[in-house]
């Protein structure tokens, strides 16, 4: 949307009058007013400008009228709100370390962003603010200092695991009536401050750490499957968007009932077993390393290290759908470079040899069956069960005997 404020300015104040205008860019500038449904970017110069024509006006205007009186108390407005908006310091340090954040001095102009810690607009034009590389909790350089909340990064990274009871509430008496995190006092009925509760922790939170933000609720897809995104404050928000794309939950462990509920996890374990017998291939295959096929997984490779590990981002693409289309693709390719279009692992498939018949084998095709001894592949119907000998082993073992045999007849020989 095109700011109204830059299209007067740039009209010249043609079409509405001086009054009208000033009056538009207090309303702005005092009240943080959107204008046309957006908040308006006033740079030093706009701001300068309108004091100097409200000092005109003054001047134009009849002596002690109304309007004269009203035209001075805007123009004290406004020259407090320019210095203001000043920053205090000119060379502020590009990199603050506090509370284990690492707040880095932001370049981007944008006038959308709201401080953490005050809850009041950034003005990037004008005003000096950081953002920390861990968090991304977003601060004005003013409030910086009176930061009280630790890093959220350093929670990650030291005890990254899941709250996985659901909302597990401890009762606003427990909490003394005070916010969870800054103690300011709080009840249900918003009287001294409104009590908001968390659906991550349970718990309640004044309007400065709660600002109604929603998260998809670990625990709540764990156990429920449910993925409707809840309220949650600031600094569970922060913790969620950063543990999102974390491999922690093992679900076979958690809730092995899910497998049975949901038909599109059985799916996806059935995907991601075969990509974890495709990878030996992959690792010994010059070809696929240099087309580097594993990292088509991108910030998926956990699928490559195990097969029962998922992050919350596996669940949501998994119940939106989003996983099993791209997986099955994926799959695809691989399953293509080794069948059909890279001789050397070509040369690593198998010929069942029980029916001695039939194309050749991969492990993981899905007619097929593998020996746990010696991962020989058959013909799923010719190794139909567990008491069909594996002629692989067979041979082992009677080498292995023949070997034994041998060695004592040397022994007693001598
Ligand atoms: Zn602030
Ligand atoms: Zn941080
Ligand atoms: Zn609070
Ligand atoms: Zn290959
Ligand atoms: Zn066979
Ligand atoms: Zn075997």
């Amino acid at each position: 949307m095109t700011c109204l404020c830059t299209i007067i300015l740039k009209k010249k104040i043609q079409k509405i009058t001086l009054w009208d205008f000033l009056k538009l860019i207090y309303l702005q500038i005092m009240m943080n007013v959107p204008v046309q449904g957006s908040f308006v970017a006033l740079d030093i110069e706009q701001l300068k400008m309108a004091i100097e024509e409200c000092k005109r006006l003054i001047l134009e205007l009849p002596e002690h009228s109304e309007r004269q009186k009203d035209t001075v108390v805007k123009l004290i407005h406004l020259r407090l709100k320019l210095q203001e908006l000043k920053d205090p310091e000119e060379d502020e340090p590009n990199l603050r370390v506090l509370l284990e954040h690492r707040f880095s001095k932001e370049k981007s102009k944008s006038v959308k962003q709201t401080c953490d810690k005050c809850s009041t607009i950034i003005w990037g034009l004008i005003q000096t603010w950081y953002t920390c590389t861990g968090c991304y909790y977003r601060c004005h350089s003013k409030c910086l200092n009176l930061i009280n909340k630790p890093c959220v990064r350093s929670k990650v990274s030291h005890k990254s695991e899941y709250e996985l009871s659901i909302c597990p509430e401890i009762g606003l008496d427990r909490q003394d009536y005070r916010c969870a995190e800054c103690r300011t006092p709080v009840s249900l009925r918003g009287v001294p401050s409104e009590a908001r509760q968390c659906d991550y922790t349970g718990q309640y939170y004044c309007s400065t750490c709660h600002w109604n933000d929603t998260a998809v609720i670990p625990a709540r897809v764990i156990h429920n499957w449910e993925f409707e995104p809840r309220k949650v404050c600031r600094s569970s928000m922060r913790y969620l968007a950063l543990m999102l794309p974390r491999p922690v939950l093992k679900l076979r462990e958690i809730n092995p009932l899910l497998f049975n509920f949901v038909e599109e996890l059985v799916e996806i374990r059935k995907l991601r077993q075969d990509i974890l017998l495709m990878k030996p291939y992959f690792i010994t295959c010059k070809e696929a390393m240099e087309a580097r096929l594993l990292l088509q997984l991108h910030d998926r490779q956990h699928f490559v290290e195990n097969n029962d590990m998922y992050s919350l981002q596996d669940l949501i693409d998994i119940s939106s759908g989003r996983l099993s289309c791209s997986l099955t693709e994926i799959h695809t390719t691989f399953a293509k470079h080794i069948k059909l279009d890279c001789d050397r692992c070509q040369a690593k498939g198998f010929m069942c040899e029980l029916c001695k018949e039939g194309d050749i084998l991969f492990p993981f095709d899905s007619h097929t069956s593998v020996c746990h001894d010696c991962s020989a592949v058959f013909h799923r119907d010719c190794f139909y069960d567990n008491s069909t000998t594996c002629p692989k082993c067979a041979r082992m073992t009677e080498l292995t005997l023949f070997q034994f045999s041998g060695l004592r007849k040397m022994v007693a020989r001598y």
